[in-house]
């Protein structure tokens, strides 16, 4: 197991880091456990301060940050710096709503009062992805620090920096010891992690393997689990769409993050009616993408994370086209160093090729022509995940109508699927259970405390 800074585009290594001893792991469990007990009787000012701290502090040092992101994973640079942005606000969302959005709620029982209060329950265990290095964290750290809990991050092996740049930011703004702390630790020994008794909730953004190696563990200690993971989003090209904006959405959508967002758009499906006019253009599109460092503001696409991601999926394409598939675009990996793949669009898909329900974390797009409305709707259902999807049409009802009738945690009218502080992700199916943003990500980790006043005369 190595956690190291390779530069996806060169593949060279920068920078390794030890892999924490289970002595040192559990110094570092038991000083959150520590804090915990102080840091539950702060009071919510107390706690929104400190993430106001951490946002100043983000927005301060971005570029450097940013820098770091595009260092370790490969993101073209304007985006790690959208990324910062996203994350500060995340943070201050939370601090500006948390006790709002945890103030007790008084019920109103047939006899006496009751409230529901909202405690926190203790050290809550985070695993991460590398891509979103920043967001994803935050996205989990915040509303939990407002709760009242403390925070022990795994962060992905190829993020180390990164990982190490959060942590810093805590303590830069005084955040107590315990209260955020990292674990250099494998995927396999973080699994290990949630049967410790300090350990009281877990969450997990990832793959399907390490979500169900995680659910499985929490499962057999009874633990309380968010899982994030993969997607195929569908996105649907309706007959009225406006073909200009769609095809510029299409391109977003696939091609952020250099194609690995869980919720990037993923299978285009146009009906017959407008599937030639769209596929010409974003073909049209995506070939002229400059593919490049991502450091260099001229870049439009830079490599996968890893050289090992860049393997997986050309293996995955390399199947796909010995079964069938036809390659309308790219589908190589292009001749440099780094661990790049050319944009790229895959059609004639069948269930039984690997590109049909295998989530393809980069720039491939898989393109589908449909009869009508009912069969884009019967194809987008035709996936093991539901994360989001997209509808491209100019009539908004029609879109709602179709909303409803696929099975994913987010639906997108006119737009790719996207994120902000105040909306809540998440998904259904394989895509994991629990949701993060918005007021619904913050009772994910809390004790719904009742609390029952009675007169002594009152009925049994
Ligand atoms: P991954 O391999 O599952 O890694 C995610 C995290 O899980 C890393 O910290 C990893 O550690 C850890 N991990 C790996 N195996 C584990 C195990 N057996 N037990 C516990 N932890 C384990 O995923 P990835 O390839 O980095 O990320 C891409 C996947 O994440 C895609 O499927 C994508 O769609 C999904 N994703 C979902 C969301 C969402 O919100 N739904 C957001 C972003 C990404 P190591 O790095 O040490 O292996």
């Amino acid at each position: 197991m190595s956690i190291q800074t390779i530069n996806p585009n060169t593949n060279k290594t920068i920078k390794s880091f030890d892999e924490m001893t289970d002595k040192i792991v559990d110094a570092k469990i038991e000083k959150a456990n520590l804090t915990f007990t102080d840091w539950k009787k702060t009071s919510y000012q107390e706690r929104a301060d400190l993430l106001h701290k951490v946002a100043d502090l983000m927005r301060a040092k971005k570029t450097d940050l940013a820098k770091i992101i595009t260092l370790e994973m490969g993101k073209l640079l304007s985006q790690a710096e959208g990324e910062i942005d996203v994350s500060a606000s995340i943070l201050d969302y939370y601090a500006d709503n948390g006790e709002t959005f945890l103030a007790d709620k008084i019920l109103d029982p047939e006899h006496g009062a009751a409230i529901i209060r909202n405690s926190p329950i203790g050290v809550l265990l985070g695993v991460m992805p590398w891509n979103f290095p920043f967001y994803q964290v935050v996205r989990f750290a915040a509303p939990n620090i407002m709760v009242g809990n403390t925070i022990v991050l795994k962060h992905a092996s190829i993020v180390p920096q990164c990982a190490e740049a959060i942590e810093k930011l805590f303590e830069e703004a005084n955040a107590p010891e315990g209260l955020y702390t990292n674990l250099y630790i494998s995927g396999k020994n973080a699994s290990k992690l949630v049967a410790d008794k300090r350990i009281k909730g877990v969450s997990l953004t990832g793959s399907e393997d390490a979500g169900a190696s995680i659910a499985m563990e929490a499962g057999k200690h009874l633990k309380k689990v968010v899982l994030e993971l993969g997607g195929n989003d569908p996105f649907i090209i309706l007959e009225d769409a406006d073909i200009e904006k769609t095809v510029e959405w299409a391109v977003v959508g696939r091609m952020n993050n250099n194609g690995q967002c869980c919720v990037a758009s993923k299978r285009f499906i146009a009906v017959e009616a407008i599937a030639d006019k769209f596929l010409e253009k974003f073909k049209e599109k995506l070939s002229q993408m400059k593919v490049g460092d991502p450091m260099d503001p001229n870049t439009e696409l830079g490599p996968l994370s890893s050289e090992a991601a860049a393997v997986h999926l050309a293996d995955q394409l390399n199947r796909s086209i010995d079964e069938g598939a036809t390659v309308l675009l790219g589908g190589k990996r292009p001749e440099r160093e780094g661990a790049f793949m050319e944009p790229t669009i895959l059609t004639d898909l069948k269930p039984e090729m690997t590109a049909y329900y295998e989530e393809l974390f980069g720039p491939v797009a898989s393109f589908y022509i449909v009869k009508d409305e009912n069969e884009a709707i019967e194809l987008a259902n035709d996936s093991q995940f539901g994360l989001g999807a997209s509808i491209f049409t100019q009539d908004v009802e029609r879109g709602k109508a179709i909303a409803d009738q696929i099975d994913s945690g987010m639906v997108f009218i006119n737009h790719p699927t996207w994120t902000q502080a105040d909306l809540p992700f998440g998904g259904t199916k394989r895509s994991g259970f629990g949701r993060e943003l918005s007021e619904l990500g913050i009772h994910e980790f809390v004790n719904k405390k009742l609390i029952r006043i009675s007169g002594l005369n009152d009925p049994f």
